[in-house]
């Protein structure tokens, strides 16, 4: 693996390179956030960049400066292709395995452009030639920060650029409450609003700035979907494809719903299974020493942080509930 530092005569280089900038499928505010931290850094120091999703993302995350030269892959295809064929710098944020990128992830891997990690979830799979990369970081805006530090470039942030990175950091450690929260986070942080984020706005456009209908699905799902496991110290929360359309829920709705069964007293390990057309998709919050990450990795084909991770299954979700029933009862030593 290279040193990160020696991007720099890289991407300052007499002969601009070819920016692509992408992150993982359904990005949250931490990957869309330094996606575009990271685009308006490079278009203000004059390099040409481009960011490419794997898949659309929430109405919450609009506001972000930038987000409307956001190119989905599933919208533009094609071009989205060329992009990648033709770049000559591949920045990959807030993932680290190929297949989170789906259907561009193949293109990545074809591509013979310099591939930059830069991420904080544990154990990258090693497709790229530099790396920014530590489980310490808050999040990968904190990284993105570090790498603009580096680069010499502090002075170059500015209101848009601190905006969206605050935004990542914000949400990641789910306002400054996570363990991963340091004192350098809120140092970041303490920057960022020195250079102009408005902390107030940012949370009220994330925060307070659902649909009638999403707030009525919350009330549905704890008080109609909620099962408690006592002997398990679980919560689970199973939302069918049924439910999605009696709501009309769309991409961002179900965000957060996870956190609730973790707040209840006495609950370790919080589910939430949700029936997407191509597959069920699972998130895990746990607390003490629930191993998360591996539990998604053995049983649902996933991974993540050691209290939060994600997995997912093919199979029909009331089967799915009942294997994650099943896998429960081998990991019970850890939720007692
Ligand atoms: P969420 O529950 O918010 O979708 O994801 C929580 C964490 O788990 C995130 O850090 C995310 O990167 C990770 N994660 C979610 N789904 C998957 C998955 O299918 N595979 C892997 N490896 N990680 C996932
Ligand atoms: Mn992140």
């Amino acid at each position: 693996m290279n040193n990160i530092k020696e991007i720099q005569p890289l991407l300052k280089a007499s002969k601009s390179p070819k920016v692509v900038i992408t992150t993982h499928h359904k990005p949250d505010a931490d990957a869309l956030g330094s996606s575009l931290g990271l685009l308006n850094y490079l278009l203000k120091i004059g390099i040409q960049a481009n960011v490419v999703t794997p898949t659309d993302y929430g109405d919450f995350l609009k506001w972000m400066p930038g987000e409307s030269a956001v190119i989905n892959f599933e919208e533009k295809e094609k071009y989205s292709q060329s992009l990648v064929e033709e770049a000559d710098i591949i920045f990959c944020l807030d993932f680290n395995a190929l297949k989170r990128i789906n259907k561009l992830g193949v293109l990545v891997a074809q591509s013979k452009a310099i591939k930059v990690l830069i991420d904080h979830h544990l154990e990258p799979e090693g497709f790229e030639q530099f790396r920014l990369w530590t489980t310490k970081a808050s999040s990968t805006c904190e990284l993105i920060f570090w790498l603009i530090e580096l680069m010499g470039d502090v002075s170059a942030i500015d209101e848009d650029i601190a905006s969206c990175l605050y935004a990542g950091i914000m949400t990641d450690t789910a306002s400054f409450k996570h363990g991963s929260t340091t004192a350098t986070t809120h140092r970041v942080a303490a920057t960022l609003l020195e250079k102009g984020a408005k902390s107030n706005r940012i949370f009220e456009a994330i925060y307070d700035n659902y649909s009638e209908s999403r707030t009525r699905f919350i009330g549905f799902c704890l008080s109609e979907k909620l099962q408690i496991l006592p002997e398990y110290h679980t919560a689970l929360i199973t939302v069918t494809a049924e439910d999605l359309k009696k709501f009309k829920i769309i991409t961002g709705d179900s965000e957060g719903l996870v956190n609730y069964g973790l707040s209840i007293t006495g609950i370790k390990l919080s589910v939430l299974i949700i029936d997407r057309t191509v597959a069920r998709k699972m998130s895990f919050r746990s607390k003490d020493s629930f191993p998360a990450n591996e539990f998604a990795r053995k049983y649902f084909n996933g991974g993540g942080h050691f209290n939060a991770a994600g997995g997912e299954s093919l199979e029909p979700i009331d089967q799915v509930e009942i294997k994650f029933k099943a896998a429960l009862n081998e990991y019970k030593n850890y939720l007692n």
